[in-house]
């Protein structure tokens, strides 16, 4: 993505990097040191790494970078919530938002610029696709916002791939960036903590689990195929039936639960029927329901349900058994709301 020749070694997972030195004929501790500086300590310069020998530092400036697309705006909500867009090396954008909440710090990622999924209520779907993003333009949102939170004495508790696109459209990278979230030379998040957020890509969600032991949520928006083909595209290649199927399969940690998203669309799909038919689609599955009142945005045409709806939405699914729980909306006056994200930060783009 970069005219610079040199390896970028954000983004790279540590046995990764270990070879990488090895095979330059280094010391494959090193690796461990150079991790701790980049995803630690926010270096971005070799020459402050003062643990490696001047020479190593000199040899390293030569053939290798560490990447740091800048955050080019920055936008505050009225709650609280933060979001960032950053301009990347080959002058496409993306956005990454932060919400604090009392006992959390939750970073929302993106995995690409824009999205081939096309799902009919999300501003990102509307861009269409562009790319995807390497590992590094991953991790570097992580890199960004756990130093800026240290700078205020605070430390990031979450990260979930819920930004633009489908990270499971973008398996490898994505794996890669989950290694260094989860690695103690990373940022040494519990599986617990991060959660990847998909459209329901079945054959990637699968590989994806037996690769790392995170959280997933699947969004689901419709009870029933003829729906939900409609609101989402992807659903005529992977219906209900085989993605519940597959959500079943998923290995949980003890205690933990699959997520099901669910963005309630006023008359399209937050009837007490619907609820009931989600209720039946969902059993026998462990799983809790995360319902959200649609986030109005210029590209969609669906509006938002009244509370009292979402809220007789929400009492059918507990009456069934369901966890559920009708998430706060936050950020909407920044557009960093669900499916509101689409690389313009409240301007046009470029
Ligand atoms: S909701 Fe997710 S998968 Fe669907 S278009 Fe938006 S970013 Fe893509």
């Amino acid at each position: 993505m970069s005219g610079d020749p040199r390896t970028d070694l954000k983004g790279i997972p540590l046995p990764e990097l270990e070879s990488l030195l090895s095979r330059w004929g280094k010391e494959r501790y090193r690796a461990r040191q150079i991790s701790r500086w980049i995803y630690r300590r926010f270096a971005e310069e070799f020459d402050s790494m003062t643990d490696l020998a001047k020479s190593f530092r000199e040899d390293l400036s030569c053939g290798c970078r560490i990447s740091a697309p800048p955050a080019e705006r920055l936008e505050a909500s009225s709650d609280g919530t933060e979001k960032y867009l950053f301009r990347l090396e080959d002058g496409e954008s993306v956005e990454s938002v932060l919400i604090p909440e009392e006992d959390r710090r939750t970073l929302c990622i993106s995995s690409q610029v824009g999205c081939a999924l096309k799902c009919g209520f999300c501003a990102t779907g509307a861009m269409g696709f562009r790319r995807n993003l390497t590992s590094s333009e991953i991790v570097h949102q992580v890199c960004f916002a756990v130093n800026r939170l240290a700078g205020r004495g605070e430390r990031l508790t979450n990260v979930v791939f819920m930004g633009m696109g489908d990270p499971l459209e973008n398996l490898p990278e994505v794996s890669r960036a989950i290694s260094i979230l989860l690695s103690q030379f990373g940022f040494g998040l519990s599986g617990k903590r991060v959660t990847v957020s998909t459209a329901g890509v079945i054959p990637a969600m699968l590989a994806l689990a037996k690769e790392h032991l995170v959280s997933f949520a699947v969004s689901i928006n419709a009870p029933r195929d003829d729906l939900r083909s409609r609101l989402m595209p992807v659903n005529r290649k992977y219906p209900l039936k085989e993605l519940v199927a597959a959500m079943k399969r998923i290995p949980l940690q003890s205690g933990r639960k699959v997520t099901a998203e669910y963005v309630l669309l006023a008359g399209v799909n937050d009837s007490e029927g619907d609820a009931r038919d989600l209720a039946a689609l969902l059993k026998g599955l462990r799983v809790k329901v995360n319902l959200i009142r649609f986030n109005a945005h210029e590209c969609g045409d669906f509006e938002s349900p009244s509370l009292e709806v979402a809220d007789r939405f929400r009492d059918v699914l507990l009456a069934a058994g369901i966890q559920t729980i009708t998430r706060e909306r936050r950020g909407a006056d920044i557009r960093a709301a669900c499916g509101q994200l689409s690389g313009m930060a409240g301007g046009k783009r470029p």
